[in-house]
C-alpha cells in the first residue's frame, strides 16, 4: 500500500530508491558496504558466527542441571531452530550477497523485517516469539563482534563506493543521523535521505545540501512507517516521502527527475560566467566546504573562493583523539592549494550544540547533557576554554597561509572580552611563528555575526575585525529563540522574520559604511528567494554550498541593484516580507 510521510524539505530534487534503515533496531551495529571480492568472506563470517552460536546453544543444553525445568531445554531447541531457519541466516545472506551490507548490518536489517512480521501476527503466543529471534540475533552479533574485522559502532569508517551494478539506488532512512556519520555518508552510495528529527538548518540538513541530494527531515514517524527495502520517492522540494508509490506517481516523479537534470545542465553553463549584476556590480560567490576534498566541487561549480571552511568536521569521528597541529595544517594547506590562489576562509572549530565531538545525534546530545547545548560551551567559547588547543589550530591555519590566500574566521563571538582574548591569541601565535622562523602570509581576521548581541554592537566589532560573515542559521535561531535542530518548533524558524531581516540589514550597512568586507555564509545565501533582497541591502559576497552557486548566479545576472536598493525598505516594512520580496524579484530587480 502506498503511503505518504510529511516532513521538512531541506535539500531539493527527487530521489527514487530502496529504503535502507540505519540503526533503527535496538542494536547499534556497524554499517558499511563490503566490496564484491569480500562478499564470500563476509558470508563465511556469518556462517562461522552461526556455527559458534549453535555450539554455544548445544553446550548450554548439555550442561543443564538434571532438575532444570524442561521448558528451558525446549527454549534452547527453539533458539537452535531459529538460528538455522532460512528466514534468519538464509535471508541475511541475501542482504550481504545482493546489497553488500556487512554481516552485522545485514543481520539487523533482517531482524527488522522479521520483527515487523511478528508484530503483525494475530496469535499472541507467536507474537511473543519475536523476543526469541532478538536473543538469537544478539548472540550472533556478539559473536561477530568477537571476530577480527570492523569495530562495532555505526559507520565505523567510510563505506567504499559500491562496485556492483543492477540494483536500485539506495536512500537512507533513520531516526536521526549525527553530523559525524553524515560525513561518512557523504562518500557513500545514498542518493537521498529521510530522518524523523531535525530542522531546516540542523547540521544534518546542511550536510545533505552540501551533498546535493534530496532530503526530508523532521518526518517524525518515517523510520517506523518505512520498512527495509521499501521503494520510496523523496520529494525534496515539497518535503514529502512517498512509500511504495503507484505506477502513475512513480512515472510522474521520473519525469520530474528528468526535468531537474535538464534544468541543472542549463544552469551549469553559467559556471564560468562572472557574477555581475545588470548595473555592473561584481558579486563574489563563494563556497562552503566541510573537508579539503570538497574544494574540487567548489572550483568545479565556479566558486571564486571558499567563504566558510567548517573546520570542526576534521575533529569529528576521532574516537577522542583530536587532530594535532601538523595534521590540521596539512588539511588546511590541501584546501588552500586545491583552491589555486583563490581565498580560503577557515573558521576555527564550531564544536558543541548539534555538532558534538563524539558520534552523537543532536537528540542524544541533548538527552545526555540535559541543558540546551546551543546556549552552552560551543564554538569560540569552547576554543577559549581550551587555549592551547585554540593556539594549535591558529598556528595550523597561519602556517597554511604560506601556500595561498587564507582568512581566519571566528564563530559565535558575542563579547568584547572574547575579542580581546582572540586577538591576544592570534598575536601570540604570530610571535611564536616569527620566533621559530616559520613562514606565514597576511591573514585577515573576521568574526561570524550569528548572535543578536554581535549584530547589535556591530560598530564596535568592526573596529577589531577585518571582515564579518553573517551566520544566518544561528542568527535566526538565537533571535527567535528557536532551536534549529528541533522539528517541534521548525515551523517557527523564520528567516523572513522582520527582526532577523533588520539585524542582517544593519550588519551589511555598517560593514559597507566602514569599508569592511561582509559576507553571508548561512543557508540564506544559497536560497534564491533571498538573493534580490540581500543584493538590495548592499551584500556583494555570498557563501553557499557549491551546488547552489549556479542558481544564485542566475539571479545575480538578472538583477539591477539600484532598483533593488530602493525597494528594500518596502520589504522590511511589509506585513509579509516573503511575499513582498517575491514581488520585488519578479517585477523590478530580476527580469
Ligand atoms: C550559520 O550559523 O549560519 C553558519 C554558517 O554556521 P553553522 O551553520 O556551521 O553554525
Ligand atoms: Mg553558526
Amino acid at each position: 500500500m502506498s503511503i505518504q510521510v510529511f516532513g521538512i524539505a531541506v535539500s531539493r530534487g527527487v530521489a527514487i530508491g530502496r529504503a535502507v534503515l540505519v540503526a533503527s533496531s535496538r542494536i547499534d551495529v556497524a554499517h558499511y558496504f563490503v566490496a564484491t571480492e569480500q562478499v564470500a568472506s563476509e558470508i563465511a563470517r556469518l556462517h562461522a558466527a552461526r556455527d559458534v552460536v549453535s555450539a554455544e546453544l548445544e553446550g548450554l543444553k548439555r550442561d543443564m542441571p538434571a532438575d532444570a525445568p524442561h521448558e528451558l531445554a525446549a527454549l534452547l531447541d527453539v533458539h537452535q531452530m531459529i538460528l538455522h531457519d532460512e528466514s534468519l541466516t538464509g535471508a541475511t545472506q541475501v542482504w550481504i550477497d545482493e546489497r553488500h551490507y556487512n554481516a552485522e548490518w545485514a543481520l539487523s536489517a533482517q531482524l527488522e523485517v522479521l520483527a515487523r512480521q511478528f508484530d503483525d501476527m494475530e496469535d499472541a503466543y507467536l507474537r511473543e516469539r519475536k523476543a526469541d529471534v532478538e536473543q538469537v540475533v544478539e548472540r550472533l552479533l556478539r559473536q561477530l563482534s568477537h571476530q577480527a574485522g570492523r569495530a562495532a559502532g555505526a559507520m565505523a569508517s567510510a563505506p567504499p563506493a559500491r562496485d556492483f551494478g543492477g540494483a536500485d539506488p539506495l536512500v537512507l532512512v533513520a531516526n536521526d543521523v549525527a553530523p559525524a556519520d553524515m560525513m561518512q555518508f557523504k562518500r557513500s552510495v545514498f542518493i537521498g535521505f529521510v530522518t524523523d528529527v531535525g530542522g531546516r538548518t540542523s547540521h544534518t540538513a546542511i550536510v545533505a545540501r552540501s551533498m546535493d541530494i534530496p532530503a526530508v527531515v523532521g518526518a517524525r514517524e518515517a523510520s517506523r512507517l518505512i520498512r527495509q527495502d521499501d521503494l520510496i520517492v523523496i520529494d525534496g522540494d515539497a518535503g514529502v516521502v512517498i512509500v511504495n508509490p503507484s505506477d502513475i506517481v512513480l512515472e510522474e516523479y521520473r519525469f520530474r527527475q528528468r526535468q531537474i537534470v535538464l534544468e541543472r545542465a542549463r544552469l551549469d553553463r553559467l559556471r564560468h560566467t562572472p557574477a555581475v549584476t545588470l548595473d555592473g556590480h561584481a558579486v563574489e560567490l563563494l563556497a562552503n566546504i566541510e573537508l579539503p576534498a570538497d574544494a574540487a566541487a567548489a572550483l568545479e561549480a565556479g566558486a571564486v573562493g571558499v567563504g566558510l571552511f567548517r573546520s570542526e568536521f576534521l575533529f569529528m569521528n576521532r574516537e577522542g583523539v583530536l587532530p594535532g597541529e601538523d595534521e590540521q595544517f596539512e588539511a588546511y594547506r590541501d584546501a588552500v592549494v586545491a583552491m589555486r590562489g583563490l581565498p580560503v576562509t577557515i573558521r576555527t572549530v564550531d564544536i558543541g550544540a548539534d555538532k558534538p565531538l563524539e558520534r552523537m545525534s543532536a537528540q542524544e546530545h541533548r538527552n545526555e547533557h540535559g541543558l540546551n547545548p546551543a546556549l552552552g560551551l560551543r564554538a569560540i567559547r569552547w576554543s577559549l576554554s581550551e587555549p592551547s588547543m585554540f593556539r594549535q589550530q591558529l598556528r595550523a591555519i597561519l602556517r597554511a597561509s604560506a601556500y595561498g590566500k587564507v582568512r581566519l574566521l571566528i564563530p559565535m563571538v558575542a563579547q568584547l572580552a572574547e575579542v580581546r582574548a582572540i586577538m591576544e591569541a592570534v598575536s601570540r601565535v604570530r610571535q611564536q611563528l616569527d620566533d621559530t622562523a616559520v613562514s606565514y602570509g597576511r591573514v585577515e581576521v573576521g568574526a561570524m555575526i550569528e548572535i543578536p548581541a554581535a549584530a547589535l554592537m556591530i560598530e564596535r566589532f568592526l573596529r577589531h575585525f577585518d571582515f564579518v560573515s553573517v551566520g544566518t542559521n544561528d542568527l535566526i535561531q538565537y533571535t527567535l529563540a528557536i532551536d534549529r535542530a528541533d522539528q517541534a518548533v521548525a515551523h517557527l524558524y523564520d528567516p523572513w522574520h522582520p527582526a532577523v531581516l533588520q539585524l542582517l540589514h544593519q550588519t551589511i550597512k555598517s560593514a559597507n559604511a566602514h569599508g569592511r568586507g561582509v559576507s553571508v555564509c548561512g543557508e540564506m545565501a544559497g536560497d534564491p528567494a533571498f538573493t534580490e533582497l540581500l543584493l538590495g541591502m548592499g551584500l556583494r559576497s555570498f557563501s553557499m554550498h557549491p551546488a547552489q552557486i549556479s542558481s544564485i548566479k542566475q539571479r545575480v545576472l538578472r538583477a539591477d541593484t539600484r532598483q533593488l536598493a530602493a525597494a528594500v525598505a518596502m520589504v522590511l516594512d511589509a506585513a509579509d516580507p516573503a511575499a513582498a520580496a517575491a514581488e520585488l524579484a519578479a517585477s523590478r530587480g530580476a527580469r
